[in-house]
């Protein structure tokens, strides 16, 4: 007889883990205990060498599969004669914290019980178990107790109550366990009045969504905006609704399959669908689809998701004459967050749609899809959100506790302690009051959740940033030293914690990006930097400055930025040039006057404005809807297959384009077809960051090259410039965690005040 002391840490609670070591206990006949506790799961068993041996192997290996085992200690203990194997009360320590899992699309058994006319939760729209459902959205404080859930409101039948205390049952110690009997429902609203509940509600939106309306659909972390997939007509009048926008919306299918009628998916992308996360994946549309060219206008790209919970199950279950895709959208008017509160959906989506699938689970927290690509067989995040948040990045080194406020667009924060860095969900655009809020809220609620209370304030540089304002402010409340780190060194420490970069050296950072605050008070964003995790970093060369005529309208209308750059290279403003046809005489020489007198014309280096200049230089896209569209748009065109390229000059520190824009005026005026042009430019941007490369590795011997900055969403551009730079013998690293947008920034900002001395 021999004993063992053990302790697990990881994601190792609400995922059925101590009903699996009850079990495995059982089996090999071992006597003692398990149970909870802030620090992890600990276990005590006696019993035969082999016994425990066994035990401890197939704790390792076996574990349930949402549980993430980050490490197993044991030790070797008296054995204190025990005669059974019990599971005991939680048992909380002072100052510990425990991972929280973010929640997981339905599981395979709750799909089959869903469908099974014999089940007890035949077709209940709240079916869950230990493996997967609602978590992270519906938790409102710790311990993670069916109390401190939005479930609280919802006391468990005495069945429920049963399946919940039976150690062998998969629904043991499930928080959010529910069934007709004493669980959520759903019901139909139309102009404020109940017209339907639960089957029949959830009968009336398929019905509603056949006819060609739009329902708003309350979902896990948020309302969507649902129709037709294949009706123009839907499909346009819900982009009118939504004041407009190109932007793309995303689909939903009940299954794979489905997703394969329309898309071209390869392995990669397949387990990312089906994943339990089960993220938006962008795909390319086989060409025969008939879904509405209005979904993803001018894209390459279509954005799909599976169903992820039973309700969704249910709208999309396949029948004769029932769309088999859904277009399911964020519930929100162009800029706004995604509406969450049923009182607040019905006030915003006022007018947005025809009726309302409601629910009676609060949704705690506001949580988006998350988006993602496949890029060289890797998963590539353009947005990290649900199913992903709240789990912490591992880093190779400790972080005292500190806070990151991140950028201003995409916003998302980060939290850290230990080796654990708690990036947000994607929080949105903090220039407006609903996502100030949810910001604010969303820090408060992860310091309570992980027991965190910061040592240090990192922001941006930016003055006029919120997420800075809150830092300075919070800052000299709380007297706490705060650090403000320049935008694209912050995407550069970005993108080395996201490789586990465990060394002070630094690297070589192409951060190619589209607007961040220089140290000089300039807009920067093509900047070629050599840094690593210590608060200095060298700009070793930039893009050339040019005005942008008008600010942000300038942003919003590229074509201003496209005359710019045609000043900025010398080369006339050409009658034959799209982005001279797109203005009157007036405003060109209102735009001429802006430049020359520089009123209104802040200077940038950002790549992105380049992009959209291009963009519009080819009569792409004169006028954006959403942001990051006329680089989207010109990506979209190019010719993958065109390999040649235009020069781009290098004066000291400075990057020239003139070269380029002379090459491309010359050759849009020779007819040379778009797709061509459009390749050319990429390809002339991932040789220009081959050429950087080359010369500073002369200089300094550094090999590693970092990609970081919004512009590395172009998957055109980052495909070449791979290639290239492996080709070359360089070590590019990307971002696989966070994505490369600023929605990494939070981390690079907190690993850099991590580093500060
Ligand atoms: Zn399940
Ligand atoms: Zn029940
Ligand atoms: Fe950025």
């Amino acid at each position: 007889m021999v004993g063992s002391h053990i302790w697990v840490k990881g994601i190792v609670q609400g995922v059925g883990f101590r009903p699996f070591v009850y079990t495995l206990a059982i089996q090999h006949q071992l006597t003692g205990w398990v149970r909870n506790t802030s620090r992890g799961v600990e276990i005590e068993i006696n019993g035969s060498d082999e016994a425990v041996k066994g035990f401890i192997e197939q704790l390792r290996t076996q574990a349930p599969p949402l549980a993430r085992l980050d490490s197993v200690e044991v030790e070797a203990v008296i054995p204190n004669g025990y005669t059974t194997f019990e599971i005991l009360e939680s048992a909380p320590l002072p100052g510990e914290f425990i991972p929280i899992s973010p929640d997981v699309a339905i599981c395979a058994d709750c799909q089959r019980e869903l469908f099974d006319p014999q089940n007890r939760r035949f077709r209940h729209p709240f079916i869950n178990c230990t493996n997967c459902g609602p978590r992270f959205t519906i938790i409102t404080d710790i311990p993670y107790d069916r109390p401190k859930t939005s479930m609280a409101g919802f006391p468990m039948c005495p069945q429920c109550e049963a399946e919940y205390h039976n150690p062998l049952d998969r629904r043991f110690h499930a928080q959010p366990v529910a069934c007709p009997n004493c669980g959520p429902s759903v019901w139909f609203e139309n102009g404020g009045a109940v017209v339907a509940n639960g089957e029949t509600a959830i009968q009336l939106t398929r019905q509603y969504l056949r006819e060609g309306k739009i329902v708003a659909i309350k979902g896990l972390g948020g309302f969507h905006l649902a129709c037709d997939a294949f009706n123009t007509t839907a499909v346009a009048e819900l982009r009118r609704r939504k004041r407009r926008s190109l932007k793309p919306f995303a689909l939903m299918a009940f299954d794979l399959q489905t997703v394969q009628r329309h898309c071209l998916v390869n392995q990669a992308e397949q387990e990312l669908l089906t994943s339990r996360q089960k993220p938006v994946v962008l795909l390319p549309p086989r060409p025969e689809s008939l879904v509405s060219p209005e979904v993803a206008p001018a894209q390459t790209r279509q954005g799909v998701m599976l169903a992820y919970t039973p309700l969704h199950l249910l709208l999309l279950e396949p029948a004769p004459n029932f769309p088999e895709l859904l277009v399911m959208t964020s519930a929100n008017l162009s800029e706004e967050p995604i509406a969450y509160q049923d009182d607040e959906a019905r006030q915003r989506l006022f007018g947005l749609a025809d009726g309302f699938l409601m629910h009676n689970r609060p949704i705690h927290t506001r949580v988006d899809d998350s988006v993602q690509r496949v890029v060289n067989n890797q998963p590539y995040f353009l947005r990290r959100a649900r199913g992903y948040a709240p789990d912490a990045i591992k880093l190779p080194f400790n972080m005292p506790p500190i806070l990151a406020t991140g950028a201003e667009l995409k916003n998302t924060f980060c939290l850290t302690r230990q080796q654990y860095a708690f990036i947000s969900h994607h929080i949105g655009d903090l220039e407006n009051f609903e996502t100030l809020r949810s910001f604010e809220e969303g820090i408060r609620h992860y310091e309570r959740l992980f027991y965190i209370k910061p040592e240090m304030l990192v922001a941006d540089l930016h003055p006029d940033y919120l997420s800075t304002r809150y830092a300075q402010q919070r800052a000299s409340e709380q007297s706490l030293p705060l650090l403000q780190v320049q935008h694209h060194h912050a995407h550069l420490a970005a993108c080395l914690a996201d490789n586990q970069w465990n060394s002070k050296d630094p690297v070589i950072g192409l951060i190619f990006d589209g607007t961040g605050y220089g140290i000089d008070g300039v807009t920067w964003g093509g900047e070629v930097l050599l840094g690593g995790y210590a608060a200095a970093f060298e700009r070793t060369h930039h893009l050339d400055y040019v005005p942008l005529p008008g600010g942000d309208t300038a942003v919003r209308n590229p074509g201003r930025i496209a005359l710019a750059y045609l000043k900025h290279a010398g080369l006339e403003w050409g009658a034959d040039l799209p982005p001279v046809t797109g203005y009157s005489s007036t405003e060109l020489s209102l735009i001429q006057r802006q430049i020359d007198k520089h009123i209104n014309s802040p200077l940038t280096s950002s790549m992105g404005r380049l992009f959209d200049a291009v963009s519009a230089l080819l009569g792409i896209c004169q006028h954006i809807s959403y942001e990051g569209q006329a680089a989207i748009e010109l990506e979209a065109l190019a010719d993958f297959n065109e390999e040649s390229s235009y020069p781009i000059e290098l004066q000291s520190e400075i990057i020239n384009v003139r070269p380029l824009w002379e090459c491309l005026v010359r050759d849009y005026r020779k007819g040379i077809s778009t797709p061509l042009l459009a390749a050319r430019f990429h390809n002339s941007i991932a040789r220009l960051g081959l050429q950087m490369c080359e010369n500073l590795r002369s200089q300094t011997g550094i090999n590693h090259v970092a990609l970081s900055g919004g512009v590395w969403q172009n998957i055109f551009l980052l495909r070449r410039t791979l290639s290239l730079l492996h080709a070359h013998n360089f070590i590019p690293l990307i971002h696989q965690q966070v994505p490369t947008n600023d929605g990494g920034i939070a981390l690079g900002q907190a690993v850099i005040a991590s580093f500060y001395p």
